[in-house]
């Protein structure tokens, strides 16, 4: 059996109530391919389909797709925006970047802006970071005491319970990259001056806090992943071999979800436009 016959959606998910292990997951897997030409290639195909089910999806307008995606600095969350997306209709995608959060923010609960952000029916949601940064950078930088990120676990599975229940579908992404490839990311992000301005010095300062970020990232996706709302750690230091895998997992789930065009009005067949 090669280790492509274990379908996407099983192979990189973790098992509700099992605890994940980080290093133990090798970030630089390729699965089968044997060249990036290879997966390029494999990954227009997924494209196509995945544009296709976008249309069906999006016209059915029985329920949405919410994908979160989470990494450290230089995981790649922009990249795979870009790229698993690209060619699928911008008026059913909506993209929500959540960044330190404002005063207003602040003033309210944690949950109040995702909730706000949560995609409406028919449409597919991406989060560039969520409410899982308020179990991780507010854990590693102790923005609030420890008997308040740690109720959070159970809050968030309890709001996501919410949202399926509601009709949302949840994927959520941990963009699994190892320690040296962040050095090399963010190198290059120093030498090439396309990409200097992605890089702050404050990525640094996380860099030097990296074992902790794992263990939060470690309890994160152990503690809520559910089988509501499943997290699939993806080997993510080759960016195409992430992609592929990403694309998969999507096409894969919104097949499942069978989406259909709408029955069209009775008696539509005499009529001709003049
Ligand atoms: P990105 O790194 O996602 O491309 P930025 O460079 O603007 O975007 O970084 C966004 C910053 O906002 C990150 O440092 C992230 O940790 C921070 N952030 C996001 N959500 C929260 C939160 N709830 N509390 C504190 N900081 C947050």
């Amino acid at each position: 059996m090669t280790t492509t016959d274990v379908p996407f959606c099983e192979r990189y998910c973790v098992k509700p109530g099992t605890r994940v292990d980080l290093n133990g997951i090798d970030a630089n897997e390729v699965g089968d391919f044997e060249s990036k030409k290879q997966a390029k290639s494999a990954l227009k195909h997924l494209r196509e389909d995945l544009i296709k089910l976008q249309e069906r999806f999006y016209a059915w307008d029985k329920r949405s797709l919410l994908i979160v995606l989470q990494a450290t600095d230089t995981g790649g969350k922009d990249g795979t925006i870009e790229h698993v997306m690209q060619g699928t209709n911008p008026q059913g995608v909506e993209v929500t970047s959540f960044k330190v959060p404002t005063a207003e923010e602040l003033a309210h609960d944690y949950l109040w802006r995702i909730h706000k952000a949560v995609p409406a029916r028919r449409m597919i949601g991406i989060f560039n970071r969520s409410h899982y940064e308020d179990v991780l950078v507010v854990r590693v930088h102790d923005l609030v005491p420890e008997s308040v990120w740690r109720k959070r676990y159970d809050e968030i599975n309890a709001f996501e319970k919410l949202l399926v229940d509601s009709g949302a579908t949840i994927l959520k992404f941990y963009l699994h990259i190892c320690k040296d490839e962040q050095a090399r990311r963010l190198q290059a992000r120093l030498h090439d001056p396309d990409k200097r301005w992605k890089f702050s010095k404050g990525d640094l300062k996380d860099r030097a806090l990296w074992d902790d970020y794992q263990a939060a990232f470690t309890d994160a996706i152990s503690l809520c992943s559910t089988a509501h709302a499943p997290w699939y750690v993806i080997p993510a230091n080759h960016k195409w071999y992430r992609n592929y895998v990403i694309a998969n997992i999507l096409v894969e789930t919104l097949k499942q979800l069978n989406p259909q065009f709408p029955e069209p009005e009775e008696g539509l067949d005499d009529i001709v436009i003049v």
